[in-house]
């Protein structure tokens, strides 16, 4: 039975740090706080919510971790039999790969940056679990299932926390029996730590112009899948990364391939999201790939786990905005902290959690609250996340201008000008424009085809998200709202053949006509509950028409250990 909408006051309740996201930056920043409190004597109130049904559920990486992060926040993890770090790298492979063969690159010609040694292979998920683990024996309350969906303000526009979703309202926008009001969550001060594009950081830097000084926000989308591999076909602690097949050389992105634990291989495939051609599939890119002559033997008489996808942030140190704002900050991807040539940023969104618990732990210490905590952002660059992004600012902006013959071997020359000699030739090169700004009609542009899966080693779409185990409440609004309903139709399927069927991993966008012969009639459909929130048509529908919000919270996928 449903009845009109007439929202219910929120019941709201206090702390001193609201953290939106149990990811590695948000976790990081709720345990850094509860230290520092024990540290000094005192009590900090701190809430973490998260919109998967568990913590992990939506986090998805490669995962090769660098350290740098852990060692600071939990010294000593290394002798915790629960913590699950547990694969050394052991051996690093750089492939160049053609359409038949490939070639190794000798490690003596890489950048001492992309060195491996000393990191670990994990799943990003279950070290996020034993993180939640962490914080929640220091007293950090957490909320999974619960997704932010309104960011609260006072009177004069400072961010006083966050509301969660109201649960139970129906598609057409009423009440459902059941139905909840979401809470309000307020806090001195509100930490947003959502990942690559939060749909609540975005709303915040446009409010609150945080990114007027910065360079354009860059991304890719990153597509992976868990693999049990036979014992006999699995290495221990190789990392793998390759470039070229199958993309073209104007189209940046590669391969990353990971042996850890028990004859488990994480496997992924990245495209930049600046690429030109509206036929491109993403995800047929990455079935293409595991098909390669020098991959697919991996995987021969192996099963696959799971699969998912997921944004990712490339824009690096000029891409960085403003991460503070009167009553709280950005921390992690949804600032943007990711190294690009390493493919890391669980370091980083670590680190920065954990600077910006204690820029806030002094202002609560010194009586303040709902003010701008500028020590945060001043402080920034000169540590250890800005050292690490500022040798490598030039790498994504020469790969995007000069394509990969010659991109990556100048990306790889400035990298070791960097590390060798301190500086960089290329002084700090711009981004040039927004990843929604890069297609080419497709009148303009060969489109591309892709050899159909084998179901062996390349599977289609929908078998793929089934083992995302998504799952939506289907009678809910839809969570991709269309600014404008008319513009998929009217104007990007005239001019780039909606690509929004191609770039969604999840199969969520398709074209249906009345008359599938005559094409006449087309219309969009949106299954949302297949979603696996990875953001790719918020940030690169070229209309910039799709505005992805969260969905009731627990919905979404649920990654076992990716
Ligand atoms: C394919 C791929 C491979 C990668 N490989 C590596 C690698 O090998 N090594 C490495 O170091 N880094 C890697 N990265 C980058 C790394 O995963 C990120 O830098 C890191 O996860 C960022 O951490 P975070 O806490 O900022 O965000 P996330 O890890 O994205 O966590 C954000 C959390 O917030 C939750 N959330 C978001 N919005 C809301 C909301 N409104 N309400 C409640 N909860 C919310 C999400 O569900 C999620 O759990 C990779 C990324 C991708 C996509
Ligand atoms: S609908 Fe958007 S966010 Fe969801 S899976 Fe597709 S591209 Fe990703």
């Amino acid at each position: 039975m449903a009845t009109e909408m007439e929202l219910p006051e929120r019941d709201q309740m206090e702390y001193d740090v609201v953290i939106v996201g149990g990811g590695p930056a948000g976790l990081s920043a709720a345990i850094r706080l509860k230290q520092i409190a024990a540290e000094a004597g005192t009590e900090i109130s701190v809430v973490v919510v998260e919109k998967g049904s568990e913590v992990g559920a939506h986090i998805l990486s490669g995962a090769v971790i660098d350290p740098i992060g852990l060692d600071r926040l939990v010294p000593d993890w290394r002798e915790d039999p629960d913590c699950p770090v547990k694969t050394p790298v052991t051996a690093d492979h750089f492939l160049f790969l053609g359409p038949a063969g490939g070639i190794r690159l000798p490690n003596i010609l890489m950048p001492k940056l992309l060195n491996n040694h000393g990191n670990y292979i994990i799943s990003l998920g279950n070290l996020c679990r034993w993180l939640a683990a962490k914080a929640e024996a220091l007293g950090v309350e957490i909320y999974p299932g619960f997704a932010a969906q309104e960011v609260l303000h006072n009177e004069a526009g400072a961010v006083i926390g966050i509301a969660t979703g109201d649960m139970g309202i129906s598609r057409s926008g009423e009440m459902k029996e059941g139905f909840a009001r979401g809470m309000a969550l307020l806090g001195k001060y509100t930490l947003f730590g959502e990942g690559v594009r939060g749909h609540l950081s975005k709303r915040l830097i446009a409010k609150f112009g945080l990114d007027k000084s910065a360079d354009h926000a860059k991304f890719g989308i990153g597509l992976k899948e868990l693999w049990q591999v036979k014992p006999e076909r699995h290495r221990k602690g190789l990392v793998q990364h390759s470039f070229g097949w199958p993309l073209d050389s104007r189209t940046g992105g590669g391969s990353f391939l990971y042996h850890f634990d028990d004859n488990l291989v994480a496997v992924g495939f990245v495209v930049h999201l600046n690429y030109e051609n509206p036929t491109l599939s993403p995800f047929d890119e990455f079935q293409q790939f595991k098909t390669h002559p020098m991959v697919r033997e991996t995987f021969e008489g192996g099963k696959r786990l799971s699969y998912g996808a997921r944004a990712i942030t490339e824009g690096g140190y000029q891409s960085v905005p403003r991460l503070t704002f009167p009553g709280g900050a950005l921390i992690g991807c949804s600032a943007g902290f990711v190294n690009v040539p390493r493919i890391k940023g669980s370091h980083n969104a670590m680190l920065s959690g954990m600077l910006a618990a204690e820029h806030m732990a002094k202002a609560i210490a010194g009586g303040r609250a709902h003010d701008e905590v500028a020590s945060y952002e001043e402080s920034w660059r000169a540590s250890l996340i800005g050292r690490d992004l500022w040798k490598v600012r030039n790498v994504k902006p020469l790969w995007s201008r000069f394509g990969t013959w010659l991109g990556i071997p100048l990306g790889a020359i400035d990298m070791w000008t960097n590390e060798v000699l301190g500086f960089s030739f290329f002084g700090t090169r711009k981004h040039g424009k927004a990843d929604s700004a890069s297609l080419k009609p497709i009148a303009e542009v060969t489109p591309k085809t892709y050899p159909k899966p084998d179901g062996v080693i390349s599977f289609d779409k929908l078998s793929s998200v089934f083992l995302s185990g998504t799952n939506h409440e289907e009678d809910q609004p839809v969570h991709l709202q269309l600014k404008d309903p008319s513009v998929p139709i009217a104007k990007n399927l005239p001019i780039y053949g909606e690509p929004a069927r191609l770039y969604c991993p999840a199969g969520v966008y398709e074209v249906v006509y009345a008359n599938e012969q005559t094409r006449a009639d087309p219309r969009f459909v949106i299954n949302a509950q297949n979603c696996v929130h990875c953001k790719t048509c918020d940030i690169k529908d070229p209309a910039q028409n799709i505005n992805w919000v969260a969905p009731e919270g627990g919905g979404g996928p649920t990654y076992p250990n990716m």
